[in-house]
């Protein structure tokens, strides 16, 4: 993505929204969720091919398939790719698919990862960790900075706390916060915190009053199928009212909205 075009996007004083599927799972699947994500005003497409599972034995993506897949939706609709780079070693192919490069929140402090993530000269979307305070975000973030790369977009996706009701604490409390402390961007994922998806539009609308720039959310063609997370994936056929919704809130809170490029 040119520097331009992230401008666009997730600068201060627009919001906008990046959806799709937790991971790539087929060539159908990832061009119709590109399709009506693109339709509903994303402004880029998110999807994993390489999967950071909590289990070994859970699908742990389509890897290089997966990202030629991206690289099909990317050229159909026109919309920006973020994917995750899990692993040092797959850099270079993952570098050429996206353009914007997801390290997630098992990976904040992998520095040799960052390290090589910033060196791509692409956006970085920084998860915050599980048990990560935001001094130690700022600090994950540098890493990418120090590399001259200053397009670093941070995430808040939930955090443990000793709260058992819910799969993780949403800290909205982050967005002000790191507004404070730093000019990077910050967005919020509504889909990992809750876990379920009959709690991923309250998140959104509230991460959207809060001040966040924009929300990463998952959304699937058909969720009961999904090979991952699709408990938590919003059905594709709702996105556009959802997405409509959220904007309308970010709009209430003095943003400008942005729709797909
Ligand atoms: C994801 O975005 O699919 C993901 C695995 O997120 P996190 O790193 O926040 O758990
Ligand atoms: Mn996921």
């Amino acid at each position: 993505m040119t520097a331009n075009a992230l401008n666009n996007t997730l600068e201060r004083g627009r919001f906008g929204i990046i959806a799709g599927p937790c991971t790539v799972e087929s060539r159908e699947m990832i061009l119709e969720t590109a399709r009506g994500v693109a339709d509903g005003g994303a402004v880029m497409l998110r999807g994993g091919a390489y999967k950071p599972r909590t289990s070994p034995h859970s699908f742990q993506g389509l890897g290089v398939e997966g990202l030629r897949l991206l690289q099909e939706a990317k050229e159909e609709t026109g919309l920006p790719i973020v994917t995750e780079l899990l692993d040092v070693r797959d850099t270079e192919h993952v570098a050429e698919v996206a353009d914007v490069i997801q390290i997630g929140a098992r990976n904040m402090q992998n520095y040799a990862l960052l390290t090589e993530a910033g060196r791509t000269g692409l956006p970085i979307l920084l998860k915050r960790g599980l048990s990560a305070t935001l001094e130690e975000l700022l600090s994950a973030a540098e890493y990418v900075l120090k590399e001259d790369n200053p397009n670093v977009i941070l995430c808040e996706r939930g955090i443990r706390t000793f709260e058992g009701a819910y799969r993780f604490t949403l800290d909205l409390m982050a967005v002000p916060a790191l507004k404070g402390m730093t000019d990077l961007p910050v967005i919020v994922d509504p889909s990992h915190a809750a876990g379920r998806r009959d709690w991923v539009l309250s998140l959104s609308l509230a991460a959207a009053a809060a001040g966040a720039d924009g929300i990463i959310v998952e959304v699937h063609p058909e969720p009961e199928t999904a090979l991952c997370d699709g408990a938590q994936s919003l059905a594709l056929e709702s996105f556009a009212a959802y997405a409509d919704q959220v904007r309308r809130v970010a709009e209430i809170a003095g943003r400008d909205v942005s729709v797909a490029l």
